[in-house]
């Protein structure tokens, strides 16, 4: 399955890994996992992520990360749970530097890239699909960071195991990982039960903002940049809301809206299930999956939170 992008490895020294902007656990999970296999092999990898949340700064060797490509040209470029190379955390003429590009992800995706493509979306997350390839990578030879970061990965792609993308198989992985010495009770502590008070008043100022639609099946929370600045709260430290506001019994539909530093404003969607939150995601412009999508508004506030609320209302 991965001989041909074992070749490619093989061939490059030069390498850089990169998955998409705004890294979520399993971007950062699968891209420094195979950093760390890579560097293991004496390749000259780098991981790319010019901003990621300070809730990851816990896992191991995080900080050795570059915040961008220097080089003229490289040799590979592995793109990791990104859909679209439009998404990955570097600009087009740094994507377009690569002499070849492998893609590894688990999104339904409809434009593929590179010269090695792996997609598959019955795995829960690019970390599951990153283990299979480490494995045969480094003849079975996984350690406890790369396991670690993997789990992370796995841990929050499904929502700590409680989605439908955890299978019998990705827990025969996590039990794998488990085995390698993956710190599980590491990454829970951090990831789910630890939060700063600051971004916990973050959740009490988006709760208090809440409006509720169409017999309360939406709800909707804008937080503007002035409220999110006046918390100390950075752009990648303010996401993370939309779940709390699909967990209110009865919602269809949660709509999360936040102001950022650069002036834009950020949707974030979450569906109760029955409802495709991609299709809203894309009509403004935006993707993501039936359950989970985004957009940047490009009308002002106002002008785009009527635009989004009636395009809701049709869909409810
Ligand atoms: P989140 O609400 O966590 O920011 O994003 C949920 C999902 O929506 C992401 O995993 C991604 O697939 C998609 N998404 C969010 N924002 C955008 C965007 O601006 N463009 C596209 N194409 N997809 C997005
Ligand atoms: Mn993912």
């Amino acid at each position: 399955m991965f001989e041909q992008a074992k070749k490619i490895i093989e061939e490059s020294n030069t390498i850089y890994i990169v998955a998409h902007v705004n890294p979520d656990g399993d971007a950062i999970g699968s891209t420094f996992a195979i950093y760390f296999a890579l560097k293991k092999m004496g390749k000259d990898a780098h991981v790319v992520m010019p901003d990621h949340s300070t809730v990851f700064n816990f896992l191991p060797r995080i900080d050795e990360h570059v915040k961008s490509i220097d080089v003229r040209s490289y040799d590979l470029l592995i793109a990791l749970d990104s859909s679209d190379n439009t998404r990955l955390a570097i600009p087009k003429e740094d994507y377009d530097k690569a002499k070849k590009i492998i893609m590894l992800d688990h999104h339904q995706v409809t434009n593929p890239y590179g010269d090695f493509i792996h997609i598959d979306d019955t795995r829960s997350s690019a970390s599951e699909i990153a283990y299979i390839f480490l494995k045969y990578i480094t003849d079975n030879n996984i350690d406890k960071d790369m396991a670690t970061m993997l789990y992370t990965g796995i841990m929050t792609d499904t929502g700590c195991f409680n989605y439908n993308n955890t299978s019998a198989r990705t827990m025969r992985v996590v039990a794998e990982l488990l085995d390698i010495g993956a710190d599980n009770f590491l990454v829970n502590k951090k990831i789910n039960d630890t939060i700063q008070e600051s971004k916990l008043r973050l959740v009490a100022k988006t709760i208090d903002n809440i409006e509720s639609f169409y017999d309360n099946k939406l709800k909707y929370s804008y937080v503007s940049y002035e409220e999110i600045h006046a918390l100390g709260i950075s752009d990648e430290d303010a996401e993370g809301m939309t779940n709390y506001l699909r967990s209110i019994a009865g919602t269809e539909f949660a709509v999360y809206v936040r102001g950022k530093s650069d002036g834009s404003i950020k949707v974030s969607m979450r569906s109760g299930g029955r409802i495709d939150v991609s299709k809203v995601a894309i009509e403004f412009g935006g993707g993501g999956h039936p359950r989970a999508a985004g957009y940047t508004m490009q009308d002002p506030y106002e002008i785009g939170k009527e635009k989004l609320i009636k395009a809701i209302g049709e869909m409810i």
